[in-house]
């Protein structure tokens, strides 16, 4: 198995780009919908590199760039799946991720529930002094 996130982009040369157009008719490998003219199009690694992908022609196939950016950044994307296949190395080698930290409104398990501003206080503060102007005539 080839070692993930290892392996870097290597770019196509033109005629590489053209010979790979041509090879799949200049249809879009995601939508299945033909690139037209002037559509932006990306040649893209089917499986990502960072899911153990490599740069060989098998494995590059042309892709309108918004379906590639959908492939990549989408919230089952390529990015989300690497993130969580480096989790599972990780956590298969025995590496705790680092702790996250707690995020604001949520409280550790067991503990009290944060104090709100909307929740009443139990217990009325004693009056504040000096901060009107007519407290101080
Ligand atoms: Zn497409």
């Amino acid at each position: 198995m080839t070692d993930v996130g290892t392996t870097a982009r290597k770019p196509l040369t033109p005629t590489q780009r053209l010979k790979l157009f041509e090879r799949f008719s200049g249809v879009c490998q995601l939508c299945s919908r033909k690139i037209e003219a002037g559509e932006p199009w990306v040649d893209e690694h089917l499986r990502a590199l960072s899911l153990g992908g490599g740069n060989e022609e098998a494995n590059r196939a042309p892709v309108h760039k918004a379906c590639a950016d959908a492939k990549t950044y989408g919230p089952e994307g390529d990015l989300a799946k690497a993130a969580k296949a480096k989790r599972q190395k990780m956590a298969h080698l025995g590496i705790r991720s680092a702790s996250k930290p707690i995020q604001g409104g949520q409280s550790l398990p067991g503990a009290n529930p944060a104090r709100r501003a909307t929740k009443p206080l139990e217990k009325a503060l004693p009056p504040r002094r000096g901060l009107f102007r007519s407290e101080n005539a």
